[in-house]
Parts: structure tokens; sequence; C-alpha cells
């Protein structure tokens, strides 16, 4: 029996179940000294598993825990000044903590279909009750991690075994966003 595929110690030892009803709460990025606080203004959405080399993940993570919400209820509350951007080209504006590396908020602000929306990591945050991750997103993109090709089959069995889809890109509602936003643009389809 090959050892239990570890993927990120958040969904590890099982999903948490989100609340319905959940207020929002304060990401923390690692410093001891002066952490950059970022708030939340209520629950995220499409919170998943994502495989990409791009999203912050801990130490040890082979996967990044990451969501969305609307960029008008994420706000910069503490130290703000130790925030600077990854890439200022990518579609995703991850903001890091210069001292930890930690990625605190990542906004779309350029014209696409997920333009108003903040990118997050919730496990930044003590407060119980985000929604609990959806589904797994560009999995296959975990070799280009660093992740042996032939152990892709033991990764997608326990990202199964957990409840998620093990997806090779978004999931089907994100990915018919992208393509709406694009039927629109060219004219396909009527605003
Ligand atoms: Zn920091
Ligand atoms: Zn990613």
């Amino acid at each position: 029996m090959p050892a239990t595929v570890l993927l990120h110690p958040a969904i590890d030892h099982g999903l948490r179940k989100g609340a319905d009803d959940f207020a929002g709460g304060t990401l923390v990025c690692h410093c001891l000294d002066k952490p950059v606080k970022v708030e939340i203004k209520g629950q995220v959405a499409h919170n998943h598993a994502c495989g990409c080399t791009q999203c912050w993940k801990p130490e040890g993570a082979i996967v990044s825990i990451v969501a969305v919400a609307p960029t008008a209820d994420v706000r910069v509350a503490e130290n703000g000044d130790k925030l600077a951007i990854v890439n200022p080209a990518a579609t995703i504006l991850r903001h890091a903590c210069k001292v930890c590396g930690v990625h605190m908020h990542g906004p779309v602000e350029k014209d696409h279909a997920f333009k108003g929306l903040t990118f997050v990591h919730t496990e930044l945050s003590r407060e119980e009750g985000w929604q609990a991750p959806q589904f797994g997103a560009f999995i296959s993109s975990l070799i280009e991690g660093g992740v042996k090709p032939d152990s892709m089959g033991a990764v997608r069995a326990r990202i199964r075994e957990l409840g998620l889809e093990p997806y090779d890109c978004l999931s089907p509602p994100l990915m018919d966003a992208l393509a709406i936003f694009a039927a629109k643009k060219s004219g396909v389809l009527a605003e």
C-alpha cells in the first residue's frame, strides 16, 4: 500500500463544511512582527484546490487552497505597506507580503470574466465557517510543480476520495463564465 498522498494540511484530514450564515474574517500573513491583515466581508465562493504553480501554498503542500470574494468586500486593514504585486502582467494581481512571502489578496482588475473578484486563501484566517473546497483545478499542472508524472493517478484518486473532482482546468461553471465572456466579446452571444 502506498502512503497516503498529502495535498495540503487544510484538507488532508477531510473537508470542513462551511457555515451558511458566515460573516467573514481576517486573513493574517505569517509575520510575527507587524503582520499584514486583510478583512473579508461575508463568505467566499468557488473555493478549490489549485495545482498551478502561481498560487501561494504553505511549506510542504502540493496544492493551493484558493477562493474568490467580491473585490468590494476585501480590504487591507493593517500593514499594507508590506505588500508588493508578484507579477504585474498576470491576470490575478497577487499581492504578497515582502517579508514572509504569503499572498494576501489577488484582485482581477483587467477586462476579464473574473474582473471585480479577488483571489484569497481562507486558511490565513482563524475564523471557522469558510466555504469548503468545491473542486480541484489545474491538477495536471502539479507535474510542473515537481510532482512525478507516475504519481498523478494516486494524487487524482486522493482528491476524489476527499469528494472533489480533479479538473485539469477550472470547474465547469467557471470555464462557462470564461466562454460566455469570450462569446459576448466576439458577438456570438448577445450582451
Ligand atoms: Zn508577512
Ligand atoms: Zn492556482
